[in-house]
């Protein structure tokens, strides 16, 4: 069994009292590890050991801070092979994309490393120009709490991880409960060379550890990834407190089909962005648009696709399709599933639980969609693809706006007036013309509405973990004529 402890102060911190979580493979149900089930007693551990490190953090030169990045970045290429096994084993995903997740989140490290060392202020025009100096200063904020989903454990960690210690401050990280394990074997085996305090990792439920992290005075900063539930919950907590939220939360992206698009091409992009990670991707496209004219013979070639996709385990060679995380994520695809049909919807291929071990689902197309049914509105988070028809271009964006959510949403097609119609108009942090799910270190990632305003990668990313400070100096003693008494 693989009983882990948490890290805190650079420590191996076990919780005797708190009792357990089980972790276990998706794919085979057993179980593969165990982590304490931490609460508001730990969390207080860690965040006073993260208080305590923060002032000589926030003193070490950025030079330095870069360094340590670049050697947890060296470490993880040495444990590169193990970490993929583990994040696999934990999390699901067929191997390449897990492969994938971790170039991510370790070429991260060292993004945010050059970028820290660049940090730049300004000086701005003094009203006394011969006697002042007015500095802006970008400050590190101290206590960094950062919450972290399953779906993507490492690279969303590293997005939050890695500019929160290249600004300068100190970190204690909230792990989902169901990707604890390679957490925790990233952080211990990766970050230990960091001085004691800098990088804590507390393990537990988020009603418990998470919310006792939000809520804990002397965390000035939570960023978390997330649904928008948990998000609003987050947001409630934090709110009396005043404390800077970075939020990243639920989508429902669209992807919509131009009438110049090609359909085969169109079809392989499609397949791609829906069913990565077998659907649990938060850019994943859920709501698809396709010319009325075309939709049939491209559902049909859909399908032919999507049905021969292969189902495995995510270490089996050959898999293109993992089991999705938990048993509960695959009953909510099968509701939303079940709700399509009773509604009219047809499916084309899949729409049932596979009789195998593991909590897979078969890759699901559906046609016949409305765009009132759950399986357009609510995030479905799994391998299916409701497939509705339009007849009008605008009409169509109209339907994308319509989302109370707004992360990305992908556009096929080679005409440039209907391109710019659309990442103009469309209410979207990410537009992806073409290339849909493609990141940049250097774009910002993130929302609009409800799924929350953080902005993760390029310089935003770094600028969230830093206040803004206005130094106004004046050299100069003498008494000022428009001071008391007038
Ligand atoms: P979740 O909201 O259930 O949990 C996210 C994290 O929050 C976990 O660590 C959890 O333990 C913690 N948490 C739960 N309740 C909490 C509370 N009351 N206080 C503090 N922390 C709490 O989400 P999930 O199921 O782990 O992840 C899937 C969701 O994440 C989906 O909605 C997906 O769209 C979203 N997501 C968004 C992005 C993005 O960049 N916008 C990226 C990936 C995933």
């Amino acid at each position: 069994m693989n009983d882990r402890a948490m890290w805190i102060g650079g420590q191996h911190v076990t919780a005797p009292d708190a009792g357990w979580i089980d972790s276990r493979d998706p794919a085979t149900e057993e179980v593969i590890g165990r982590v304490p089930a931490g609460g508001a007693a730990e969390v207080a551990q860690a965040v006073a050991a993260a208080r305590d490190a923060a002032d000589d953090w926030r003193y070490t030169a950025a030079n330095d801070r870069a360094e340590l990045l670049h050697e947890a970045y060296a470490k993880s290429m040495a444990h590169h092979g193990e970490l993929v096994e583990l994040l696999t084993r934990e999390q699901g995903k067929a191997r390449p994309e897990q492969e994938e997740e971790a170039e991510w989140a370790l070429t991260s490290l060292r993004y945010y490393a050059e970028l820290g060392r660049n940090g730049v202020g300004r000086v701005v025009p003094s009203a006394e120009p011969r006697t002042q100096l007015n500095l802006v200063l970008k400050e590190p904020y101290g206590v960094v709490g950062a919450i972290v989903p399953w779906n993507y454990p490492l690279l969303l960690l590293s997005w939050k991880l890695a500019p929160a210690l290249a600004a300068g401050n100190t970190v204690v990280v909230k792990p989902s409960e169901l990707t604890s394990l390679v957490t925790l074997e990233w952080i211990e085996r990766c970050f230990d060379h960091f001085p004691p305090g800098v990088v804590n990792v507390v393990t537990g439920y988020g009603t418990d550890a998470g919310e006792a992290l939000v809520a804990h005075p002397d965390v000035r900063v939570i960023a978390m990834t997330g649904s928008v539930a948990t998000g609003q919950r987050i947001a409630s907590v934090a709110a009396p407190m005043m404390k800077h939220l970075h939020l990243e939360l639920g989508g429902k992206d669209a992807f919509v089909v131009a009438p110049d698009a090609e359909l085969d091409t169109a079809v392989d992009a499609l397949a791609y962005s829906a069913l990565l990670n077998a659907g649990q991707v938060c850019t994943s496209s859920e709501r698809i648009f396709v010319p009325q004219g075309m939709r049939d013979d491209f559902a049909e070639a859909l399908s032919a696709k999507v049905s021969g996709l292969r189902l495995g385990h995510g270490l089996e060679e050959g898999t293109d399709i993992g089991p999705l995380a938990d048993d509960r994520f695959r009953d909510k695809v099968d509701a939303h599933v079940r709700d399509a049909l009773d509604r009219g919807a047809r499916v084309l291929t899949g729409g049932v639980r596979p009789d195998r071990q593991g909590w897979f689902y078969e890759p699901t197309v559906l046609v016949d969609v409305d765009d009132d049914m759950v399986i357009m509105t609510e995030e479905t988070f799994g391998p299916t693809i409701p497939v509705a028809s339009y007849d009008d271009f605008d009409a169509a964006i109209e339907r994308v706006n319509a989302s109370e959510m707004g992360l990305g949403a992908t556009l096929r097609s080679s005409d440039p007036l209907l391109i710019k119609r659309f990442y103009e108009r469309v209410k979207a942090g990410t537009v992806w013309i073409n290339d849909p799910l493609t990141d940049n270190y250097a774009g910002p990632f993130g929302g609009t509405k409800m799924t929350g305003g953080g902005r993760e990668l390029g310089p935003e990313g770094l600028e969230t973990f830093l206040e803004t400070k206005h130094v106004h100096w004046d050299f100069d003693q003498a008494s000022k004529d428009w001071w008391l008494p007038y």
